[in-house]
C-alpha cells in the first residue's frame, strides 16, 4: 500500500475535518482556532504539540494578514512537515564494507515480526541476500512466526530452541551470515517490557556479540511502535527508546487508525527519526517514511 491508501482513515478522521472546518467557517477567528485545536488533539497530535502548532499558525496568520481560512491549509501542511522533521535522514544505514545488521526491538503485539518479514522482502526485491535471526527465544511461538515470514519472503532463519540464550542465536546468525555472504542480517529480539532491566541486560549482551563479530554493527536499532495505541505508543517509546540505543522508529498499523497524528507527537517528543511505517498486513505494506509524502497523502 502507498501512503494515500494506507492513510485513508486518518485522512477522513483528521484532514477531512480540517478541510470541512475551513469551508464551514471561512473566516479565521477564535472559534476557528478552538475547533482546529480539537481536531488536532482528537487526531492524537498531542496537547503540547498542538499548542505550539496553533501558536505558530496564529503568528503566521498575523504576519501575512490572512483572513480567509482557505489560505491556512498550505501553511498547516508546511508546519506539520516541519514538526515531522522533513530534514531527518530517514534512510536505513548500510554497511558499505560488509554485512548490514539491523536489530528490532519492541513490545509484543506491536507488529515487530510482521515488519521484519516485510523489510526482508523489500531488501530481497532490491536484490540483496537477507538472513533472519530468531532472537525472541522467550515468547511462545515467536520463532515459528518468524519462520512463517521467512518462508513468505524467501529468506532463511537462524534459530535455536525456545528458551535458549538470544546472544548465542545472534552469534550463530552472524557466523552464518559471514559464511553465506549475506548482505543484510535482520535480528528479532524479545519484547517483554514488564521485565525491563532483564531485557536491557539481554539487549546489551546481544549488542556486545554483534559488535565483536562485525565492527560498527548493529547499523540500525529499530523500535517498533503500534500507531493504533496512540499515546500509549508514545509512553512506551519514552520508557524504552532513548536509553537502549534506538536509531530509528517504525510506526505500524497506520492504516488501522484515524489518529495518525500520533506520528507528529512521537517525532516531537522523541529525538529519534521515524524510518519506516506499516500501512497494512501484507508483505508489500511497508514504506520508508517521508514527511512530505505523508502530509500530502493526508490532504490530497
Ligand atoms: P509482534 O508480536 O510485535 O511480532 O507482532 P506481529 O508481527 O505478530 O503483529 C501483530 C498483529 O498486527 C498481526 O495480526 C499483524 O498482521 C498486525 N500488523 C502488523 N503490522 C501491521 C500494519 O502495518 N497494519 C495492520 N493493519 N496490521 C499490522
Amino acid at each position: 500500500k502507498q501512503f494515500r491508501e494506507g492513510l485513508e482513515k486518518t485522512r477522513k478522521g483528521f484532514a477531512q475535518k480540517v478541510s470541512d472546518l475551513i469551508i464551514r467557517r471561512k473566516k479565521i477567528d477564535e472559534e476557528f482556532y478552538e475547533e482546529l485545536e480539537e481536531i488536532l488533539i482528537g487526531a492524537d497530535v498531542g496537547v503540547n504539540t498542538v499548542m505550539t502548532l496553533v501558536d505558530e499558525l496564529r503568528a503566521e496568520v498575523k504576519k501575512q494578514r490572512i483572513e480567509d481560512a482557505a489560505e491556512l491549509q498550505p501553511i498547516l501542511s508546511r508546519k506539520l512537515m516541519e514538526l515531522l522533521r522533513s530534514d531527518d535522514d530517514n534512510r536505513l544505514k548500510e554497511n558499505p564494507d560488509g554485512i548490514t545488521v539491523i536489530l528490532f526491538v519492541g513490545v509484543n503485539g506491536v507488529g515487530k515480526t510482521t515488519t521484519i518479514g516485510k523489510l526482508a522482502h523489500r531488501y530481497k526485491q532490491d536484490g540483496k541476500k537477507v538472513l533472519l535471526a530468531a532472537g525472541d527465544t522467550f515468547r511462545a511461538g515467536a520463532i515459528e512466526q518468524l519462520e512463517v515470514w521467512g518462508q513468505r519472503a524467501g529468506v532463511d532463519v537462524i534459530k535455536q530452541s525456545a528458551g535458549s540464550d538470544p546472544a548465542a542465536v545472534m552469534f550463530d546468525a552472524v557466523q552464518a551470515a559471514k559464511q553465506r555472504s549475506v548482505d543484510v542480517l535482520i535480528c528479532d529480539t524479545a519484547g517483554r517490557l514488564q521485565n525491563k532491566s532483564n531485557l536491557m541486560e539481554e539487549l546489551n549482551k546481544i549488542f556486545r556479540v554483534i559488535q565483536r563479530e562485525i565492527p560498527g554493527a548493529p547499523h540500525e536499532v529499530l523500535m517498533v511502535l503500534d500507531a493504533t495505541t496512540g499515546q500509549n505508543a508514545l509512553a512506551q517509546a519514552k520508557l524504552f527508546g532513548e536509553k537502549s540505543g534506538v536509531t530509528g522508529l517504525v510506526l505500524t498499523k497506520l492504516d488501522g487508525t484515524a489518529k495518525g497524528g500520533i506520528v507528529v507527537a512521537i517525532r516531537q517528543e522523541l529525538n529519534i527519526p521515524v524510518k519506516l511505517v506499516g500501512l497494512g498486513e501484507k508483505m508489500e505494506d511497508l514504506q520508508p517514511f517521508d514527511s512530505e509524502q505523508f502530509v500530502h497523502a493526508l490532504f490530497a
